[in-house]
């Protein structure tokens, strides 16, 4: 049975994409990854002719993944069973070859296969993402056209040549993934220095380029490059080898990326740590390649505050109590710039980042360096993307948002990530409309956080807040916070004791941190918690 792909909105950054649910893989789960860059770009009806026969298949063949689909190509990681997605491969060689006249997968993509994992490493959908660029670069064909791009080598050459002298090797990545694995075993032995962007994300590369340091330190040498399976070299070593390609010994890319070179070398080789990737394994690491996968194995909670490691060979530190630590767990991003960050479990159940006053502990490495103060939640992005500029919401109430006070001061970062394209905020909103008005079907026994149905006691809660402070305008999602504070409720009952709790925790925070606007409201709320 096929599944309908349908054509959804996902949020602003991807009007035309579609989403389709993927079956459930049953048994071993193969993930298949590849790439291909169609030299010359695809017409705009030929890509449309792809992307019908990319619905067509993944929908008979039930497959999950994500598809970005460019005039410059396609590139993709898809899950499936493993004759699943070898069947696809196949299909979409076949097709590429029908489809006669044109630039269609000549030659075959470098098809790459991880085999025998988890079910659960399988994507639950499958995404057609149409965009302007494979890798988002902001840099075009005619200013670093692919045929400038660095030779590729094999795993093999490539572990070679990171032994060379005058030889530096370019991490293509952003420094998020970086920090948790990367290749420089072989520096220790005289071999490639390893030198990292600190990228936040891929249209920082370009800027890097254009500093005076970078091509200083770049100047004379042998250049490697590699990223996680290839993609992002392409574009990059392109860019390189029209910038200063004359100044340099030669630009060599990791063919088929780390993923390859694992597969090649399951000691290792010269790389240290984890491999970030963009599914359901989260990481992997020499010796399992199936990865961690979300997983985090109970009973390590107290060594890990005891400041312990876990194991040899964690590259990373958590953010907020700088334990070694190296995994993206509950979806962490950096307060000021929006990257994913580390954060250990004790950490986690601590909720910094929903603590006032304590959001700048969750700041990734490159934030902490620079000395970023403003929330990436007060930037918004400019040109296309690329840049970056302090909101003017933010500007014309003073910067009264702001954490470090008045606008003028602090620093926002050079870029930031904004997730989901506003899809979140989208969901958020049409969850508030369908629901505004309903009633919770749990009452006054609810105890979401944010939840949009009304209760009971919000009208309660509303009336008692009126007839307190007149001018208080109580917008429901205070009305909702209030709730807990309700005077008509039993004594001694769940709601009565759970407020109760509740309360003694914010009158804790409101004397551990004292914070503005919030501790008067939460002053007020402990007078009310007093009478009772
Ligand atoms: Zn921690
Ligand atoms: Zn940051
Ligand atoms: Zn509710």
């Amino acid at each position: 049975m096929a599944h309908t792909a349908g054509t959804k909105k996902l949020g602003s950054w991807f009007p035309t994409a579609s989403v389709a649910k993927a079956a459930p893989v049953e048994g071993k789960c193969t993930i298949l990854l590849f790439y291909h860059y169609c030299r010359p770009e695809l017409e705009k009806d030929a890509k449309q002719r792809l992307i019908a026969f990319l619905q067509d298949t993944t929908g008979r063949l039930q497959l999950g993944g994500r598809l970005r689909v460019a005039n410059e190509g396609i590139n993709s990681t898809m899950s499936g069973t493993a004759d699943a997605v070898r069947e696809f491969a196949d299909a979409l060689t076949n097709w590429a070859a029908k489809a006669g006249k044109g630039p269609f997968l000549n030659p075959t993509p470098d098809y790459k296969y991880i085999d025998d994992l988890p079910p659960d490493r399988a994507f639950k959908d499958l995404k057609i993402l149409p965009v302007n660029e494979l890798v988002f670069y902001g840099v075009d064909e005619k200013h670093a056209p692919l045929v400038n791009g660095g030779t590729h080598l094999d795993p093999k050459d490539y572990h070679q040549k990171m032994k060379e002298n005058d030889t530096v090797i370019i991490d293509v990545r952003n420094h998020y993934e970086a920090e948790i694995g990367r290749f420089d075993g072989q520096e220790k032995e005289g071999g490639a220095k390893y030198i990292d962007p600190k990228m936040r994300k891929s249209t920082d590369f370009k800027q890097w380029l254009a500093k005076d340091e970078t091509k200083a330190e770049l100047k004379g040498k042998q250049v490697l490059m590699y990223c996680t399976g290839g993609v992002r070299c392409e574009r990059a070593s392109a860019l390189l080898n029209t910038e200063m390609g004359k100044d340099l010994g030669g630009i060599f890319q990791l063919q088929g990326g780390i993923e390859k070179y694992l597969q090649e070398f399951p000691e290792g080789g010269h790389w240290q740590g984890k491999n970030y990737v963009f599914d359901k394994r989260e990481a992997f690491g020499v010796g399992n390649l199936a990865g961690v996968g979300g997983v985090v194995e109970g009973g390590k909670k107290k060594k890990e505050k005891a400041g312990k490691g876990l194991s040899e060979g964690v590259l990373g530190k958590c953010c907020v109590c700088a334990c070694e630590w190296d995994r993206y767990i509950g979806k962490k991003k950096c307060y000021t710039c929006g990257v994913p960050v580390l954060m250990c479990s004790a950490c986690c159940t601590l909720k910094p980042d929903k603590t006032p006053g304590k959001e700048l502990t969750v700041r990734c490495p490159l934030c902490v360096q620079q000395n970023i103060t403003v929330p990436a939640a007060d930037v918004q992005l400019t040109d296309n993307g690329v840049g970056v500029s302090i909101s003017k919401k933010t500007k014309s109430d003073g910067g009264r948002n702001r954490t470090n006070g008045k606008e003028g001061e602090g620093k926002s970062a050079p870029s930031v990530c904004k997730w989901g394209g506003g899809h979140a905020v989208d969901k958020k909103k049409t969850r508030a409309v369908k629901t505004f008005g309903k009633k919770c079907k749990l009452g006054d026994e609810c105890t979401r956080s944010a939840c949009y149905f009304t209760h009971p006691k919000d009208a309660k809660a509303k009336a008692n807040e009126h007839s307190k402070r007149p001018h208080d305008s109580g917008s429901a999602a205070e009305v909702t916070k209030k709730r807990n504070v309700d005077t008509t409720v039993e004594k001694g009952s769940n709601i009565d004791i759970l407020s109760k709790v509740m309360l003694s925790a914010k009158e804790r925070k409101s004397v551990s941190q004292p914070h503005g606007d919030k501790e008067q409201k939460i002053s007020k709320k402990t007078k009310i918690s007093k009478k009772l």
